[in-house]
């Protein structure tokens, strides 16, 4: 058991990233490489296998024991298929992405969710790992608002392994529209495109004079890190919006701690960096919401892993041989 080796994949939809650990989750090799998702399914899965071979080269593994893959979409797990990746050409509907992976690797092959994968990762090996948590909640906040949920040691996926949609939680009725096609969603008020419209907006009724500086009245730049420093510097209507957005995750945090009472929220994603400025007001509304029962004891802490927790969630999918039949 103990000089097991395993493969994790995280594909997102501009680049992949791929690692080679031991048993223990240490690193033995890692690689990242451009999807080029506009070649095809074939061609992607065929670079992934490419780069998972130099991973294992570069590791000194001849043949691993199993891998992990994360898919940014809709999967049949069991089944190994993809039923639909939003961000990809042609969606992959319907593509069997593990028989090809098997047959080149020549070892099994389990995919998951990529953002219940790095709800994984980050409770076997990040901040779940280092805080002792059994149960514990990830809000992924990016262009879009993705999470998992680990209950009892055990990563939750219920129907269609969609457990974990948090993002789209109704936050405000009747609110902006959702890509997903429901209205009012926690994502259209806090996601890394939410935040920037309303920091441009601001910038552009001439209340955001430090953001203006910072991105040189370039709106394409204004994102929630530029607008961070926009806030520390001084713009208090770029803090108040960035408090907005916390207060919104704060609501759907709370309503997922009465519901499932974990001992740890994990915030990650870009949005994330923005530290102190968003995670005071979510644990401040958190205190203020959550009544019920005391809430001060759940944690409520950024990521540990970063970027890495996809990666690092593929291999311990792998480890535990994927679904497992058991609840
Ligand atoms: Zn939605």
């Amino acid at each position: 058991m103990a000089d097991r080796r395993y493969v994790g994949v995280d594909l997102g939809g501009t680049s992949f990233k791929i690692a080679v650990s031991d048993a223990e989750g240490r690193i033995l090799g890692e690689r990242r490489a451009p999807s080029r998702s506009e070649e095809g399914h074939e061609a992607v899965l065929a670079r992934i296998v490419g780069e998972a071979k130099a991973a294992l080269d570069e590791a000194g593994v001849e043949k691993a024991d199993a891998a992990g893959v994360g898919l940014p979409g809709t999967l049949d797990m069991r089944a190994g298929i993809v039923r639909y990746l939003a961000n990809f050409p042609g969606h992959w509907r319907d593509v069997d992405a593990r028989t090809p992976l098997e047959e080149a690797l020549g070892i099994p092959v389990h995919i998951l969710n990529d953002v219940r994968a790095a709800t994984l990762g980050e409770f076997k090996f990040g901040r779940g790992r280092e805080l002792g948590a059994r149960s514990m909640i990830l809000l992924a906040l990016g262009t879009g608002i993705g999470g998992g949920v680990v209950i009892d040691g055990k990563l939750r996926l219920g129907a269609l392994g969609s457990a974990g949609e948090i993002g789209h939680g109704i936050v405000e009725p009747g609110g902006p529209p959702c890509g997903c096609g429901a209205r009012g969603c926690l994502e259209t008020f806090a996601s890394g495109p939410a935040l920037a419209a309303e920091g441009v907006r601001l910038m552009w009724t001439g209340q955001a004079p430090r953001l203006r500086d910072l991105v040189e009245g370039d709106a394409n730049r204004v994102d929630p890190k530029a607008m961070g420093e926009a806030a520390r510097a001084g713009d208090s209507l770029v803090r108040m919006a960035i408090e907005r957005a916390g207060r919104y995750l704060a609501l759907s945090i709370s309503n997922l701690i009465v519901a499932l009472h974990p001992e740890l929220v994990v915030i990650g994603g870009g949005v994330a960096g923005l530290g102190d400025l968003l995670m005071d007001p979510i644990r401040a509304g958190v205190l203020e919401n959550v009544r019920m029962f005391p809430a001060d004891d759940v944690r409520i802490e950024t990521s540990s892993l970063g970027d890495r927790a996809g990666v690092m969630g593929a291999i311990a999918w792998a480890m535990q041989g994927g679904m497992t039949e058991e609840a």
